[in-house]
């Protein structure tokens, strides 16, 4: 069988699965098969596939099938400039997460030496994409899940970061450890609701603890700021990803804890994302 032909056979089974990016998945799944660049596909339609390719390549497009994410299979996903291994432990890093690092790039842009901490780190996706653009800083991430630690640690090794960074098994409210300049925080906010309405690629496959923030979404992000008001220096920022729905309730949140709003983002949707506050 030639690549076109397994292309389109794999997007017809991914579609009457009815997984929405068909058609896409097929040809990454074959590239990777390939160990080449999607562009490879297109410029060698007619190329015939060997036995084991054949082989390999409907094994992987039958687990995609079952509506695995494409992270999950091959075990990696591409955030900010960096390739980040992750399992099935550790929520995929969503782009409109990057929008977190862009913006603590920009705030800290004059900044040297900076203390950070990452409250939830899952793959360290955030974190350790800022430590590698910023040489004088370090870091401090916590998670209560051991094995997010263990994909963590595998990330800042990969990075070369791991005398720059520290990881803590820890729960947010359980935490007391240092003073920091600025901290972040992508916690799981999806309230009861839309987490029941979730697409079942994230439903089924990607760790609930990372996700779902109580009836009302807040929970989470409540104990962030808390132990944020105890664990930022006087003017340090904390900056929070939200839910598109959440602006006001996290507000009113960080009003109460003495925080001082300086602005709300929007991700690539035009949905509230990220909101940037500071410890008075
Ligand atoms: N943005 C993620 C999603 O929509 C949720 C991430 C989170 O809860 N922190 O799937």
């Amino acid at each position: 069988m030639n690549i076109q032909s397994a292309i389109n056979k794999g997007s017809k089974i991914l579609q009457n699965n009815n997984i929405s990016s068909f058609r896409l998945d097929s040809e990454i799944i074959l590239s990777k098969v390939l160990n080449k660049e999607r562009s490879y596909i297109f410029l060698n339609l007619n190329k015939v596939l060997s036995n084991d390719d054949l082989n390999r390549f409907n094994d992987l497009i039958k687990e995609r099938q079952t509506g695995k994410p494409i992270a999950y299979i091959f075990g990696k996903k591409e955030f900010w400039k960096f390739e980040f291994d992750v399992d099935k432990n550790v929520l995929i890093p969503r782009p409109d997460t990057e929008l977190i690092v862009e913006v603590i790039l920009e705030l800290t842009k004059n900044k040297t030496s900076l203390k950070l901490l990452d409250i939830g780190i899952g793959s360290g996706c955030i974190i350790l994409s800022i430590l590698r653009e910023k040489k004088g800083f370090y870091g401090v991430g916590i998670d209560m899940s051991k094995k997010c630690l263990k994909i963590s640690k595998v990330n800042s090794n990969k990075l070369n970061l791991t005398n720059r960074v520290r990881f803590f098994k820890s729960d947010v409210d359980n935490f007391n450890y240092g003073k920091y300049d600025l901290i972040v925080s992508n916690p799981p906010y999806i309230n009861k609701f839309s987490y029941d309405c979730l697409e079942k690629g994230i439903l089924d496959f990607e760790p609930k603890i990372a996700l779902y923030g109580g009836i009302d979404g807040l929970s989470e992000i409540r104990k962030v700021v808390n132990k944020s008001s105890e664990l930022l220096k006087k003017n340090g920022k904390l900056v929070l990803e939200i839910a598109y729905d959440q602006r006001e309730k996290v507000k009113k949140i960080l009003n109460d804890k003495k925080f001082y709003i300086n602005k709300i983002l929007k991700d690539y949707a035009k949905n509230d994302r990220c909101i940037v506050s500071t410890k008075m």
